[in-house]
């Protein structure tokens, strides 16, 4: 059943940091592609605290058509968060996510919907090749992902990111989890649903650079981790009850070689190295107990996870505009 809350076919939500240069070549494509489907439907673009014109080219296309949404961001609060504002206020029956860097081809939503149309839940564009991308990031990528599926409970899709189509059942329990700091591939995993994918080749970025730096890449995928397993912990648990072990038979032996052989092991090198490796050790836990603490600490502070400068969703009461 479509709740009320959807009022037109299809959303996209499309995150924008600096991605002025796309933008225009971006508008044009979606509209394309939106348009083989259904004539209502909604651009939601997110503007995440661009410092280029962004915001008043979107401004400009907005005002062109009135199918075009933006939601401006008082600074910028990350991508996950950007998806997010666009899921949030979208009001599709079905919501597509899409990069804003033409990475992911906006001609691909049709071959979503198709699927979407066949009953999944949850459509994901799966990368068979990623053009214009460091071995590094393909590289830390791949480990992480198949790491990340190792330890976790539930199937996740690999080789995909946010680019998908949602049906409103999903994007109804997506908004109802309250987390902070958020994963959302993750996220969507883990709600099950019938979920399916189409293979693509993800495209080089048109214009300028990632807009994901190494920080907030590891940023990124210590949520992942944080918010879907334990296992860092249960690590930390075993290397403890490890090295408990290990230090109660050297302690035996240091008694034995006292008050039996009654000679004491003078050892400055053995001394020092163990201190230093439990020493690390226990800073490595600590530093992952951390961890789970600030993401506690997050969500038990409840603050918003965006503040919104400006809009034109019709709507939006609560939300504070210039105008
Ligand atoms: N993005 C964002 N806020 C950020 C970083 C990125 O809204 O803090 C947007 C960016 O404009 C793009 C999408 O998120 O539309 C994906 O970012 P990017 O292409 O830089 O990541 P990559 O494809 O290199 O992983
Ligand atoms: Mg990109």
């Amino acid at each position: 059943m479509v709740p009320e809350t959807a009022t037109t076919d299809l959303s996209v939500v499309v995150p924008l940091y600096n991605e002025e240069k796309v933008l225009d070549e971006l508008n044009e494509r979606l509209k394309n592609a939106c348009s083989k489907i259904t004539q209502n439907f909604e651009l939601i673009f997110v503007n995440d605290g661009s410092s280029d014109g962004t915001l008043p080219k979107l401004k400009q296309h907005a005002e062109a058509d009135q199918r075009v949404r933006y939601i401006a961001f008082t600074r910028n609060f990350g991508h996950q968060n950007a998806v997010m504002a666009g899921i949030q206020y979208s009001r599709g029956k079905a919501v597509v996510l899409i990069d804003g860097d033409l990475q992911d081809p906006p001609e691909l939503i049709p071959s979503l919907y198709e699927k979407y149309l066949e009953g999944n839940k949850v459509v994901y564009a799966r990368r068979i090749q990623r053009k214009g991308e460091t071995f590094f990031k393909k590289a830390t990528a791949g480990i992480f992902y198949r790491t990340l599926k190792k330890i976790i409970s539930f199937d996740l899709p690999l080789d995909t990111g946010d680019f998908r189509l949602i049906a409103r059942e999903v994007i109804d329990q997506l908004t109802a989890m309250g987390e902070s700091n958020r994963f959302i591939r993750g996220q969507i995993a883990w709600l099950g649903f019938r979920q399916a994918g189409v293979d693509f080749e993800r495209q080089e970025r048109k214009a300028g650079d990632t807009k994901y730096t190494l920080r907030k890449m590891l940023r990124f995928a210590m949520d992942g981790i944080t918010s879907f397993s334990n296992f860092p912990l249960q690590i930390a648990t075993f290397m403890g009850f490890l090295f408990s072990l290990v230090s109660f038979i050297i302690i035996l032996y240091a008694l034995y070689s006292k008050f039996i052989l009654k000679e004491v092991v003078t050892g400055w090198t053995s001394l020092i190295i163990s201190t230093m490796f439990i020493g690390g050790i226990q800073l490595l836990c600590i530093g992952i107990i951390g961890e789970y603490i600030s993401r506690i600490s997050a969500d038990v502070k409840k603050r918003p996870s965006f503040v919104i400068d400006e809009t034109n969703l019709p709507g939006t009461g609560n939300v504070v505009t210039k105008d």
